[in-house]
């Protein structure tokens, strides 16, 4: 099948592999490569919002033509473009060398969101990071996979505070043909259109395909002409509100898109569901098998064997729950192919707990997929424990639901100077071993003064783009003065820094340190050891309560008693979360045990010496050894959650963390503070990337699943 990339502008000849590079994600973890394209126009760079394609286009022949003439730009390029077509050539890697069998067709990697770069808006949160890591850290390893998705023109929604601090939405449309997503076309030339079957009327979606590194990304678009307006509307944003849209999205997601992968003649050996969305998948696969004159139990036996469902999340309203008659209405045409009834179909999907409520995706999936995970060794337990109803007979520490932790792509969220600096002291293959543990005890031979410098600058850099931003609001919209000092004016670079940063659903109480407004203010007031909190995050459209815990975070922005010393900061995407975890001093974390399957923005923290403050609960019971960062909440608490958990926090604070960051030597340093950052980088590092867990995945799942396939 061939890919349009005719949209690209034409490039002078000696400089024509730009065009190649735009077109792979492959620059969005290889600073080097993004510097070609900032070098052409750092103006137009930043106004495409880092996207090369965009500025490709935008750019004038003029500044390609003089870069084509600058002999330092033209080496950089060189090497740039030879390190690409040797990364996308090469046919060994860890897979091949581990799993390799030519026979097996790749596996079919389904997940309704991909975080993989902030100028492409086709994420909500941690899901969306996990897969766009996922995927990432598969073609460093050389994984045979092929990825499928939305294409969301508007993507999640951008956020707007308003003066009262209430979040307001703003929908922006992506400009399909000014990012790095190209359009499938099919003989005829145009683009591949596949129609989803069993659907009254039917439902066509476009296909398009974003290449990340070795990766294929394909992306399903319902907004075309041939579809009427209520179908065109199923991709255009995440997680639609309405059940029935929300039933049709997955149904697109999971039925679509295997038809989607048939139609493009891409086999699969394994299936991965990275949650439930697109556990519809599963049903295609069991049809192929009956179709082709299997029986259904054993079609049913078979797919089990392949097929891989990762569960993320504890919190009821994560699980999709569809009313019986609308599954009847979307299905009633599909079970007697299998040769079920509609009883026995419905089995399928019934969650003991509460048989009644409708049909359960993730019980569905669990059912039907051999492999099953949560994503952190604590979440494996909670996982059990709520699934346990699904298996009876079986003692819930032995219900079959595993655990692979997650972790982050190290060289996504490694912040580019402190990578130079690891290149110094670890090796300059550090990055491309980055999960032996061993390379990481070097860290203790950076010396402190490197290390804290490094940091200073980059919490200098974040304040600074901060400011800048609240700063243009101010000249341009005229705000008031009280939402340019919450927009951060009156951040200090020498104060002691906290992040916050997640989406605002209320189990993450974001607002917990409030708690005892007295106290707190203390602390944040104090005259000679402040401290000063940044809050990032956007509460989902329909989430009043995330709401209005945000606006009572920002009015304490606003509110002169609490010193300028908490800034929020609009519109928390990918870019926002680079700077802020590279440049604050402690990440907090404090949402309600045992809701957080795992998080992992403070992986990315840690890694780049940000240690962790925060509760026991996700990864943070695997990562806190006592010297790496701080921790609490691991008792049980009879009356107040909130309050004992509050009090921990300030007590850790007063105790522990201010204390320690404001001890500093003749020689300027916090010796002892850089020495938790230490910890926190070496202990961490290695163990929550994406590729000890992408290799965890293959060992555990993969290779088992293959030997069935
Ligand atoms: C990493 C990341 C997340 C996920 O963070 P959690 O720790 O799971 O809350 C969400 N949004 C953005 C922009 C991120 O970079």
């Amino acid at each position: 099948m061939e890919i349009k990339q005719s949209i690209l502008p034409d490039l002078p000849e000696r400089l024509s592999g730009l065009g190649e590079l735009a077109a792979n994600l492959w620059w969005s973890w290889h600073p080097a490569c993004r510097m070609l394209f900032k070098m052409l126009d750092r103006q137009i760079w930043k106004e495409s919002s880092h996207n090369p394609v965009k500025m490709l286009k935008e750019l004038s022949s003029e500044a390609l033509k003089a870069a084509a003439r600058n002999p330092q730009y033209l080496r950089n390029y060189d090497e740039v473009l030879a390190q690409f077509r040797q990364y996308m050539d090469a046919t060994e890697g860890y897979f091949s060398e581990h799993v390799f069998d030519p026979n097996h067709y790749p596996i079919a990697y389904f997940s309704a969101e991909y975080g993989l770069h902030h100028s492409l808006p086709f994420y909500a949160g941690g899901l969306g990071f996990l897969s766009g890591d996922y995927i990432k850290e598969c073609s460093d390893l050389r994984v045979p996979l092929v990825a499928v998705g939305f294409m969301y023109p508007q993507g999640y929604v951008h956020q707007h505070i308003r003066e009262d601090g209430w979040q307001e939405n703003i929908d922006e449309t992506l400009d399909r043909d000014a990012a790095s997503i190209f359009r499938v076309l099919n003989e005829t030339g145009d683009q591949l259109v596949v129609k989803v079957p069993w659907i009254e009327p039917p439902i066509h979606v476009a296909v398009w395909r974003m290449a990340i590194g070795r990766i294929p990304l394909y992306l399903l678009d319902t907004d075309i002409e041939i579809n009427d307006p209520w179908n065109r509307r199923i991709s255009q944003r995440l997680y639609i509100s309405d059940i029935e849209q929300r039933l049709r999205q997955e149904i697109v997601l999971g039925i679509g898109g295997s038809h989607v992968l048939a139609g493009l003649g891409i086999k699969h050996s394994l299936l991965h569901l990275n949650e439930g969305h697109a556990a519809f998948a599963l049903l295609e696969r069991i049809r192929e098998r009956v179709q082709g004159g299997m029986k259904y139990e054993e079609a049913v036996q078979q797919v089990r064997k392949t097929s891989v469902f990762t569960t993320h999340t504890p919190i009821p309203a994560g699980h999709d729950v569809f009313p019986f008659e609308m599954m009847e209405k979307y299905f009633h045409s599909s079970w007697p192919t299998f040769g079920l009834s509609r009883d026995t179909f419905f089995q399928l999907g019934i969650n003991p707990k509460e048989p009644n409520a409708g049909f359960n995706m993730t019980a569905f999936a669990l059912r039907l997929s051999g492999y099953r995970n949560g994503v952190s060794k604590r979440h494996g337990e909670v996982a059990r424990r709520m699934w346990q109803p699904l298996w009876p007979e079986v003692p819930e520490q032995n219900v079959p639901i595993d655990y692979v932790t997650n972790g982050v792509h190290v060289p996504t969220w490694i912040e580019p100077k402190l990578e130079l600096l690891f290149n110094r002291y670890l090796g300059p293959t550090w990055l491309a071993d980055h999960d032996n543990e061993a390379l990481w005890k070097r860290i203790d031979a950076i010396p402190d003064e490197e290390v804290w410098k490094t940091h200073y600058w980059l919490k200098i850099k974040l304040i600074d783009a901060i400011r800048e931003r609240i700063r243009q609001r101010w000249a341009r919209n005229h705000v008031g003065l009280s939402v340019v000092r919450a927009g951060g004016t009156l951040l200090d670079h020498s104060v002691l820094t906290l992040g916050f940063a997640r989406r605002f659903a209320t189990y993450k109480r974001a607002d917990l340190i409030f708690y005892d407004l007295g106290r707190f203010k203390k602390i944040l007031n104090d005259r000679w050891r402040p401290i000063q909190i940044i809050f990032a995050g956007k509460a989902h459209p329909a989430d009043d309560p995330g709401k209005r815990i945000l606006q009572r975070i920002f009015n304490a922005a606003r509110d002169p008693e609490l010193g300028g010393r908490i800034a929020f900061v609009e519109d928390y995407e990918e870019q926002v979360a680079q700077y802020l975890v590279h440049g604050v001093d402690v990440w907090l974390n404090n949402p309600l045990p045992p809701m957080e399957a795992s998080g992992t923005s403070g992986m990315k923290a840690a890694l780049n010496g940000v240690p962790h403050l925060s509760i026991m609960d996700g990864w943070w019971v695997e990562g806190f050894h006592g010297k790496n960062g701080w921790a609490f909440g691991q008792e049980e608490v009879s009356d107040s959650r909130d309050q004992a958990d509050a009090e921990a926090i300030y007590q850790i604070l007063e105790k522990e963390i201010i204390p320690l960051y404001y001890t500093v030597s003749d020689d300027g340093i916090p010796h002892g503070w850089v020495k938790v950052m230490k910890e926190s980088i070496k202990s961490n590092g290695p163990r929550f990337s994406a590729r000890r867990m992408v290799k965890e995945y293959i060992a555990n799942f993969y290779a088992n699943a293959l030997k069935e396939a």
